[in-house]
């Protein structure tokens, strides 16, 4: 089914096209012009558009699917940790990482400040790591780096003498610095006293800003990811992103949601309408206000129906916290929902849940149906009389499937501490699915990978693919892959308010697509996160190529 026999730009032919279509379509060839998918069809019928200057794509024992859609995901903070020097993911030893904080002071050498994260205390003698051996490493600037959990902080003689912090300064009330034995301080600094170097650090310009997002927006174009719904969008943020739209840099489809400060009421409203007339530039749209209203279990501030248990098991009163008063959250998504806002809620714990709901039900009842397509985001405990109440409701389940595993999040900090029957309760996919719920898929990065496919593998497993040897977390929830990729491209999509431009692959729409190194139907199901992106295109244009793509 060709539009026009003008050749394409590009033919994509040979292997597994997952369309994703409301019939899940599948093809073997489509070809672009001019950003848009013109055919899809056999390989014969792409290929009968290729014309002299049309690039071939070979898809033998690969997949094409749609452009993957991040629904939940903070692309700035995570770009300027990308911009710093990030120890994450080196093996945890002390050797280790001095090489690496070596190698990156030295190819900046007019950086003012040497600044990374990530380091484990289990690479230091004492989980204390000392300002002698950074020295060694940077021995011309002050260097702070903050630990895995960010309780501590490693840093050098230049910036303690910066900061300050020498012998005679005493521990702040809220924190420690750690000692030698004559009381000079020994470079790691504990909780607050942390604080006092990172007062001193040089700020965060618009333009960091911006090379960050520009950076973790390669990230993502290498893992598939054409657009996206940021989570938490500050002014400075929003502007960030202005700049990289307005030179034309931006070439994922970034939704901004403006952060529902807490502190302040309905009197937030007006800045909020001002920063979206601003936000619409190019790819970017800013239309959608993010309420967080709880926080998580394993600190016990996840709004619960039922309490937490105490450690040991015994009853304790506490519920949670709801961060906002749930009348006055009728008001303010009643407000937003009639301004054409779409609100985007933080919502994990299953009281949190039924409050995000009544809220969005206050809104239906106040202003009829609306185009809001407000969805509720990390669903940890939904109660079963809730799960309906998506459909009945027209909200979507936001849900981000890498935690539903039997990781040591969920069996030291979460399973000892929910209420009894409770604990069985938590990511529900399978039952929201069945409830008629529209699931659509998000990373929460940098709080977990926002590798897709690694998404998927445990969305379809329940167990990790960083432990594969484990049990399945409640299996019955597991979703199918079509599930689960749906939940990735037209959920997405959908709730991005760009279905009817991206989100499958369709005559007319955009040729936002990623080409996968395998038949993903035909992979070990508990393998897929195993699978590589080799291309993603957006309208037709590469933004990540693998070499691998190219084989002999
Ligand atoms: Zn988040």
């Amino acid at each position: 089914m060709a539009e026009s026999e003008a050749p394409a730009d590009l033919v994509l032919v040979g292997g597994a096209v997952s369309t994703m279509d409301a019939d899940r379509r599948t093809a073997a060839g489509v070809a672009v012009r001019d950003g848009r998918v013109v055919a899809i069809g056999t390989a014969a019928e792409a290929d009968q558009l290729r014309g002299p200057r049309t690039r071939r794509i070979d898809l033998i024992g690969r997949t094409l699917v749609p452009g993957f859609h991040d629904a939940h995901v903070h692309p700035v903070m995570a770009g300027i940790n990308l911009t710093r020097c990030p120890l994450h993911d080196l093996a945890p030893e002390a050797p280790v990482y001095l090489e690496a904080i070596r190698t990156y002071a030295q190819a900046r050498p007019a950086a003012p400040w040497v600044i990374g994260d990530g380091w484990y205390m289990s690479a230091f003698p004492g989980g204390t790591p000392t300002r002698q051996a950074l020295d060694a490493v940077v021995p011309d600037r002050p260097a702070f780096f903050v630990n895995r959990d960010g309780h501590g902080a490693w840093v050098n003689s230049r910036a303690l003498e910066l900061a300050g912090i020498d012998r005679d300064r005493p521990d702040p009330v809220s924190g420690r610095i750690e000692r030698e034995p004559d009381g000079d301080p020994s470079g790691t600094l504990h909780e607050g006293a942390m604080e006092i170097v990172r007062q001193i650090l040089p700020p965060t310009t618009v333009e960091d800003l911006a090379y960050g997002l520009e950076l973790a927006q390669a990230y993502l174009h290498r893992l598939g990811v054409t657009a996206w719904q940021d989570a938490w969008v500050t002014a400075e943020d929003l502007a960030a992103y202005r700049m990289l739209a307005e030179r034309g840099k931006l070439t994922a489809r970034a939704i901004a949601c403006h952060w529902w400060d807490r502190d302040q009421g309905g009197e937030q409203v007006d800045e909020i309408v001002e920063r979206r007339r601003t936000g619409n530039i190019g790819r970017l749209r800013a239309n959608t206000v993010k309420i967080m209203q709880d926080g998580v279990a394993e600190n016990y501030t996840a709004a619960m129906l039922e309490p937490y248990r105490a450690p040991g098991g015994g009853a304790t009163a506490n519920r949670g916290i709801s961060f906002v008063e749930p009348e006055l959250l009728k008001d303010h998504v009643r407000r937003l929902d009639a301004l054409g806002f779409q609100v985007h809620f933080h919502a994990l714990g299953d009281r949190a849940v039924r409050e995000a709901l009544d809220a969005i039900g206050a809104a239906r009842r106040a202003n009829g149906p609306s185009g809001g397509r407000h969805h509720l985001a990390h669903l940890q405990v939904v109660d079963p009389a809730d799960l309906p109440r998506f459909k009945q409701l027209d909200v979507s389940a936001n849900i981000q499937p890498y935690w539903a595993c039997n990781d040591a999040q969920m069996v030291e900090l979460t399973l000892p501490f929910l209420a009894p029957g409770r604990a069985t309760l938590q990511y529900p996919f399978r039952s929201l699915e069945a409830a008629g719920a529209r699931l659509v898929g998000g990373s929460d990065w940098t709080v977990s990978t926002p590798n897709v496919m690694a998404e998927i593998e445990v969305a379809v497993n329940r167990i990790s693919p960083e432990n594969r040897a484990a049990d399945a977390f409640l299996p019955a929830e597991a979703l199918s892959l079509d599930s689960a990729l749906g939940a990735f491209t037209n959920g997405g999509a959908w709730v991005n308010h760009l279905d009817s431009e991206t989100g499958s692959i369709e005559l007319g729409k955009l040729a936002d697509l990623v080409v996968l190194d395998q038949d993903i139907a035909r992979t070990d199901p508990r393998r897929l996160g195993d699978t590589k992106v080799l291309m993603t295109l957006v309208e037709g244009a590469a933004v990540h190529e693998d070499p691998e793509l190219e084989r002999p």
